[in-house]
């Protein structure tokens, strides 16, 4: 459903105060649904209501009148606001929170008409930091997206994102045509852009979630103040369009939490450099952080061992931007080597990290001070965690020695000025949920607090003793003394005994009873005596409230003055969790630690398909069968095929993963794996095969393949699956033979290149560099039996009829489809088109084609019509020209 309100506003004039405050809230927000607060709920109004009614199963009633017309209002409790909010957020909505500024005392004392309430907060689905309200395991971007005009004859963007709930903040700066690219990879969930990019392909798939901002002048001042440094190189060299891009994002954050800003780490610019480039469609195909449409599996669910939320992001995060520099690959591969190695470390870390809290959410909520007494629990119970991770470290006794990457994450776990030790001290043993319950800070932590309880829990005794007393001098011996929520304490007796109370003329003094409510079984009164003491018991109640208020903020204080120290120590267990998840999954066999080289190698034994893998031990299918890959220097480029089911799409992505694991750091599921670094890495699906399921046209099939053919370069590796199956058999089979000898003479890549057109196996002769493979098939008791097993040279070139007699097609009909074969094969060796050079496809997909240009004929009427120049041809010249052309007619 739409997810923009109804704007159309009733006219505010008329309205009653407190109206007039709502009105004056929705003109300020008329994109985003207004909870305005009365008392314990937040109402909705006007169209408001409908829409929240309708999205939330809310009762729709209506509260006094507006020119004449009931008001429509729907209302949620407050302390449920979270779990509406969160439903309301995930479709897309925005939430402007209207809260109530003052009590009802203070705004009688001012005689005001209403009280004042304000606009606290703008709830959106990227600035949120409340637990129920994000993914633990997904990163929370908020993209900003700048335009920064052309650079080396490429249009630019700057762009910035941060995740708000745990204060990261990256920029880059980058083509316009990789915003794609970076989208998908981010999946943000808002983003903000000036219309001009807003309103662009890029981001109009995205919808609801894209906001229309200005972009601020002077960005990179604006955020250099954000951050309390005199200027942003301070933290990195920033372009103009990313510090605009920054600046325009803190914009947001701060427009919508009411005028403040988190804690925010310092951004680190360039975010994408040293990363392996991978676009939308390749994302899509290899589905390394989704599945696809069909799919339940993905890359990121099928290699997940991490034991936390924070691992879990940072994997995720790895996984959508693998590494292109060798020695961070090479850091993080020693990194899980040596914790695969060393198992009691290992054991330890992991020991360590089940269960431990999330430090870096937690912190993020301290800092807008919408946190609840968990928070500090979590920081406490989370450094107490990363303690004893760095003593399982610590207790590596030196070989295998450890090596940088945990040593630093190691050294990083303890911060400065760690605010553990005070926490445990501080906090009670059992938290209330909410920090306004009271009973966050535990006895024995502050004097002061711990004197205002003595009182209130005194006057708490003496409330019991009172009852003794009056029982006794009233002569009541049920008498009971109850809390009432606006009457206060109370006497409560039988109303017999009540009766004969009231008809006594009780002599003046502190416990004399006085009447104040007959109910139908009882009457209730009070006296002198317990008047005080309900007094003194309530001062008491605030006072230590207020008291536990100031030392719940020092305790924040002390966490966001060691903030740097606590968000350092939170990531460096995450990348730990990562690399002894990475670990603990080799640790179980069949995982190896993939050897990078300089060359642009790429050699796999016995590969396997993770994902395929596991759902085939999922539902106890037979085992996934393993297979060889080998596309070094001499056969970069290999042509896989074979019929229908055999493997071959499996086999492709199943490769194109090794190189996402591996770069991210991980091992990959392989006896052995040898390769060079990739700078950008491709995948394509033909628009007929069945995983994409017709979701794309030809059209798209195309333009990804172009994509491909404009981008790939020597280090570039590409996975193409059935390209050109989308269009008729010639037109697919030309456009897959040019992409095959692009792909080889001019883009020299690693290919791997799946493809049921058998007749490209012709181009092995002339492609030395192509290596054709195919999928084995055998007949086992008249059933076609796929062995997924990938061996050299091409398909049988009949397969189809090998498989159509397998499956038991009658045999004439298999006879006669044999027949048909060889005569289109005779008349196609007639045009023989495939055994030639080709000129037709020659300077096919090339920028800068080499090779013979196609020879052009002669044409006569083309020459004498060039040879005319209309403005020098007289009347009768013009028509002799005309009877020239004509002649060359015929
Ligand atoms: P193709 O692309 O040739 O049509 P797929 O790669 O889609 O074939 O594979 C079809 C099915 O075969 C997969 O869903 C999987 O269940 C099974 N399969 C593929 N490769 C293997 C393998 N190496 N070992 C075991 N099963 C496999
Ligand atoms: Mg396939």
């Amino acid at each position: 459903m739409d997810s923009t309100p109804p704007t159309a506003l009733p006219e505010a004039e008329g309205a009653t105060p407190a109206m007039a405050q709502w009105f004056a809230a929705k003109g300020a927000h008329p994109d985003a649904l207004v909870f305005f607060r009365m008392g314990d709920f937040f109402e909705l109004f006007f169209a408001d209501a409908v829409t929240a009614a309708e999205v939330l199963g809310l009762a729709v009633s209506h509260r006094g009148e507006h020119r004449g017309q009931p008001v429509p209002m729907a209302g949620v409790p407050v302390h449920a606001m979270e779990a509406y909010l969160a439903r309301l957020i995930r479709r897309g909505f925005r939430v402007a929170v209207c809260e109530q500024m003052e009590t009802p005392e203070q705004a009688k004392a001012r005689r005001a008409p209403a009280v004042r309430r304000e606009v606290v907060r703008v709830v959106t689905p990227a600035t949120v930091t409340e637990e129920a309200l994000l993914e633990g395991s997904r990163p929370s971007w908020l993209l900003a997206v700048v335009p920064e005009g052309p650079r080396g004859g490429d249009e630019r963007v700057g762009a910035a994102w941060l995740d708000v709930s745990t204060g990261h903040v990256c920029t880059e700066s980058l083509p316009a045509a990789e915003l794609g690219a970076l989208l998908a990879r981010l999946e943000p969930a808002e983003v903000v852009a000036p219309e001009a990019i807003a309103a662009g392909d890029a981001l109009t798939p995205l919808g609801g979630l894209v906001r229309e901002a200005a972009v601020p002048r002077d960005g990179a001042r604006l955020a250099a103040e954000a951050w309390g440094v005199a200027g942003l190189e301070a933290f990195g060299a920033f372009t103009e369009g990313e510090a605009a891009a920054l600046a325009m994002a803190l914009d947001y954050v701060r427009a919508t939490g009411g005028g403040t800003l988190p804690r925010l780490a310092p951004p680190e610019p360039r975010g994408g450099e040293g990363t392996l480039r991978m676009d939308a469609a390749t994302r899509r195909s290899l589905e390394i952080l989704r599945a696809e449409r069909g799919g339940k599996d993905c890359l990121l669910g099928a290699v997940d061992r991490t034991l936390t939320a924070a691992g879990g992001r940072e994997l995720a995060a790895r996984l959508a931007a693998p590494l292109s520099d060798a020695a961070p690959v090479l850091a993080r591969h020693d990194a899980v080597a040596f914790l695969l190695a060393a198992d009691a470390v290992r054991g330890g870390l992991r020991e360590a990290l089940r269960g431990a809290p999330d430090m870096a959410r937690a912190l993020g909520r301290l800092s807008v001070e919408r946190f609840f007494p968990r928070d500090l629990a979590a920081l406490r119970d989370g450094l107490a965690r990363a303690e004893a991770m760095r003593a399982a470290i610590g207790d590596a006794a030196g070989v295998p020695p450890v090596p940088p990457l945990v040593r630093a994450a190691a050294a990083a776990l303890v911060p400065e000025g760690s605010p553990r030790a005070e926490l445990a001290r501080a906090l009670a043993a059992e938290l209330p949920a909410r920090i306004e319950e009271g009973g966050v800070v535990g006895p024995g932590y502050d004097g002061e607090l711990d004197a205002l309880r003595r009182l209130r829990d005194d006057a708490r005794g003496a409330i019991l003793a009172l009852q003794m007393d009056l029982a006794q001098a009233w002569g009541v011996a049920s008498l009971k003394i109850r809390h009432h929520q606006q009457l206060g304490f109370l006497a409560e007796v039988p109303s017999a005994a009540g009766e004969a109370l009231l008809r006594q003329k009780p002599a003046p003094g502190p416990m004399a009873p006085i009447h104040r409510q007959s109910m139908a079984s009882a009457h209730r009164f009070t006296c002198g005596a317990l008047s005080d003491l309900d007094r003194k018991l309530s001062q008491a109640r605030e006072e230590a409230t207020r008291r536990e208020a100031v030392v719940v903020r020092h305790l924040r204080k002390l966490c966001l003055e060691a903030a740097p120290g606590i968000a350092a120590a939170a990531r460096a267990a995450a990348a730990l969790d990562v690399h002894a998840a990475a670990a603990e999954l080799a640790s179980g066999g069949g995982w190896c630690r993939p050897e990078m080289t300089e060359r642009a190698d790429f050699c796999v034994t016995q590969g396997r398909h993770p994902v395929v893998e596991a759902a085939l031990r999922r539902n106890r299918g037979p085992a996934f069968v393993p297979n060889d890959a080998d596309l070094s220097a001499g056969r970069r480029l290999c042509l896989l095929t074979g019929p229908n089911m055999a493997g071959k799409s499996t086999y492709l992505r199943q490769n194109a993963l090794m190189v996402v694991l591996a770069q991210a750091g991980l091992f990959v599921p392989a006896e052995a794996a040898r390769m060079g670094l990739v700078d950008r890495l491709f995948s394509r699906v033909g628009t007929a095969d069945d995983i994409a399921g017709g979701r794309s046209t030809f059209m798209v099939e195309m333009s990804e393949t172009a994509a491909v053919l404009n981008q790939a370069g020597p280090r570039s590796f590409v996975v193409l699956d059935e390209v050109g199956r989308g269009t008729a058999t010639w037109d697919g089979l030309a456009i897959a033979w040019a992409v095959l000898e692009a792909l080889h003479d001019r883009l020299r890549c690693r290919t791997l290149f799946a493809t049921h057109f058998h007749e490209l196996t012709a181009l092995a002769g002339k492609l030395p560099e192509l290596a054709p493979a195919s999928m084995r098939v055998r007949e086992h008791r008249g059933q076609v039996v796929f062995q997924h097993l990938v061996g050299p040279g091409a398909a049988a070139r009949s397969w189809g009829l090998h498989v159509a007699r397998l499956a038991g097609v009658p045999r004439e009909v298999v006879g006669r489809a044999e027949a048909v074969l060889a005569s289109l094969e005779e008349r196609a060796r007639g045009l023989d088109p495939l055994a030639g050079e080709l000129p037709l496809f020659g300077a096919a997909g090339g920028r800068a084609a080499e090779g013979p240009q196609p020879a052009v004929e002669p044409d006569p009427l083309r020459d004498a019509l060039a040879a005319i120049d209309p403005d020098a041809l007289t009347p009768r010249g013009a028509l002799e020209a005309l009877y020239r052309l004509k002649s060359h007619m015929t």
